[in-house]
């Protein structure tokens, strides 16, 4: 496992930067071939010498891990399922993501997840509000500890507890927050409601802000009004960050501690930059060297330089989950990206679409309720299909008109009904 400072990673050419990525898939391939029983069994059932695995590429050679592969193999071989690539007693903490899937985390887990923090610009001296959970889910201790191995203090804080909250962000001059960004806003918020100017008489200039929505109408309030940057994660519970935003927010950057690559979610195959895919993650690591994690969520990436200098490959969004995916006629549609199509139609009231066979051919029909009768369908039908057709790449047949209510409120955005007898 090759170690690198900031400055190398950052002047690395791409030449050296493919080669790098190469040499370290090599490397933990070999590495958990010989040291982690569950995932030589996975090498050899697949028919796979660990030699083969010579870069990036070769990794589509090997099958993915899923979530729930990890709870079948601790339930074979508790509790840690035959994965360590360590002893025991060199495993750092245990954390309990849900599933339960116990994650034995290593000294390496930490140094990726501080240089992450130091990258986005907390510093030594810092004080920070840690409001992610301790129990029972790896985020709060994960950070605290990340934090603290390069001298920013930390305060468990969680959630709830308001008012205490803002006492101590003003008494112990807090300068950074960690957290979903809505409880920050519910800080701010009571602070106000106490009489204090934020802006004023705080002093938090960083965010590091994750596990949900963040829009951008919320970050511009909170670079706007309150001088707080934000900076957006991504991570998911059995890994820890997989990336974060730099000031250009452009995307979420990779650590090069780890390798991602954007799958087809049936084949497994690597995707280009700009296609849509399943996220799959092989962290570069000695304590649980899992190779080819698939995390069910879809992205999408570019290996574009960014603006700030990183060079490092970025996710651009995340775009929902691998089971909401439905395909058709070779394409993947993305509920999200039908519902961001249809947002600027506010005669839309509710929609679904419905995939059908009909012969050889998948009919793709979008089903809409209208806030009021009072438009002409024809033309709305046209200029709906011509956009949602051009957001999912996938040509929608017809507009099908129902009745308000008919479509439940609790319905799937794509819903497929098609048999295959
Ligand atoms: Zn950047």
């Amino acid at each position: 496992m090759e170690i690198h400072t900031d400055t190398e990673l950052k002047t690395m050419t791409t030449e050296e930067r493919e080669a790098y990525f190469d040499r370290q898939v090599n490397w933990v391939v070999a590495y958990a071939y010989k040291n982690s029983p569950a995932m030589r069994d996975k090498l050899e059932k697949a028919g796979i010498e660990p030699d083969q695995i010579r870069g990036v590429k070769d990794l589509e050679k090997i099958p993915i891990t899923k979530k729930e592969d990890l709870i079948a193999l601790q339930k074979i071989a508790p509790p840690f399922g035959d994965l360590l690539g360590v002893a025991p007693d060199d495993i750092r903490s245990i954390f309990i993501s849900p599933g339960p899937v116990y994650d034995a985390v290593g000294d390496e887990t930490y140094a990726r997840v501080a240089r992450i923090f130091r990258t986005v610009g907390f510093k030594k001296g810092d004080i920070v509000l840690n409001t992610f959970a301790y129990h029972l889910v790896p985020a709060g201790l994960m950070m605290h500890e990340a934090f603290s191995s390069f001298g920013v203090k930390v305060l468990p804080t969680g959630v709830g507890n308001t008012e205490l909250q803002v006492q101590i962000m003003h008494d112990l001059n807090v300068t950074g927050y960690v957290g979903t960004p809505s409880f920050l806003m519910n800080l701010i918020k009571k602070a106000e409601e106490l009489g204090y100017d934020f802006k004023r008489d705080f002093s938090i200039k960083l965010a590091f802000v994750g596990a949900e929505m963040f829009p951008d109408s919320m970050r511009h309030i909170f670079e706007h009004m309150y001088g707080i940057t934000c900076s957006q994660t991504y991570g998911i519970a059995d890994i820890g960050l997989l990336g974060c935003e730099c000031v250009e927010k452009s995307g979420f950057h990779i650590p090069e501690e780890l390798f991602v690559e954007i799958v087809d979610p049936m084949t497994g195959k690597q995707l280009e930059p700009g296609q849509i895919g399943e996220v799959v993650v092989t962290p570069f690591e000695k304590t649980r060297p899992v190779i080819r994690y698939g995390t069910g969520d879809l992205s999408l990436f570019t290996d574009e330089l960014c603006a700030c200098g990183q060079k490092s490959r970025r996710l651009l969004r995340i775009a929902g989950r691998v089971g909401d995916l439905v395909k058709v006629r070779g394409m993947f549609i993305i509920p999200k990206e039908l519902s961001d199509a249809l947002q600027q139609y506010p005669q839309v009231m509710s929609y679904q679409a419905v995939v059908r066979r009909e012969g050889h051919r998948d009919d793709l029909t979008l089903k809409i309720e209208l806030e009021s009768d009072d438009v002409n369908r024809e033309k709305l039908s046209e200029d709906i299909l011509q956009a949602v057709s051009t957001a999912c790449r996938v040509k929608f047949d017809k507009v099908e008109w129902v009745g308000k209510g008919t479509i439940p409120e609790d319905r799937k955005i794509v819903l497929d009904e098609r048999t295959w007898e």
